[in-house]
């Protein structure tokens, strides 16, 4: 398993959802959890690892020390959205790449944990804008897709390089 990095293709398959959690699943999480800390993330999606499925990871203080803020999100469902707040994001799938990105301040999610416990609860702010990132890559909306215009020229150069190293490899 690897971070599948833009434009490669599987970040756009469609995702479906979780229908059992089994020793597969939990493998899979664990070698997710591995790729994220290994490239300092504090979220990783699925998608990102070549694997088509409604399930992604986070941890919003990013130090793997703090197991208490790991969290495992199956089958995610954003229930409701609150207030907008323009901040800056990345994405292990565009490395070096950096968008000013408006997303809802307050939201409140609904999803399945590892162990198969249904959770809902509310976040705000930063892992409130992590979870809306990494529920895009379930509906295959990249960072890409959240550049304006301006963005996309002023990221043109390091587009290019992520498009050749891709045909490169
Ligand atoms: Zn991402």
């Amino acid at each position: 398993m690897e971070v599948v990095v833009w434009p490669d293709p599987r970040l756009l398959k469609r995702t479906a959802p979780i229908e059992r959690i089994d020793d597969e699943v939990r493998a899979r999480v664990a070698e997710m959890w591995r790729l994220m800390y290994a490239d300092q993330g504090v979220g990783l999606a699925a998608p990102q690892v070549g694997w088509s499925v409604r399930l992604f990871l986070m941890n919003p203080t990013g130090d793997p020390t703090r197991k208490d803020e790991e969290r495992v999100l199956i089958n995610p469902q954003l229930k409701r959205k609150a207030g907008r707040v323009v901040g800056e994001e990345g994405c292990l799938s565009f490395p070096g790449i950096y968008v000013e990105v408006e997303r809802a301040r307050h939201i409140t999610l609904e999803w399945t944990d590892l162990d198969g416990a249904k959770h809902e609860a509310d976040w705000s702010d930063w892992p409130a804008r992590i979870i809306q990132h990494e529920n895009d890559h379930l509906e295959n909306v990249l960072l890409y897709h959240r550049m304006s215009a301006a963005e996309r020229m002023q990221h043109a150069e390091a587009l290019a390089e992520l498009q050749r190293a891709f045909e490169e490899a």
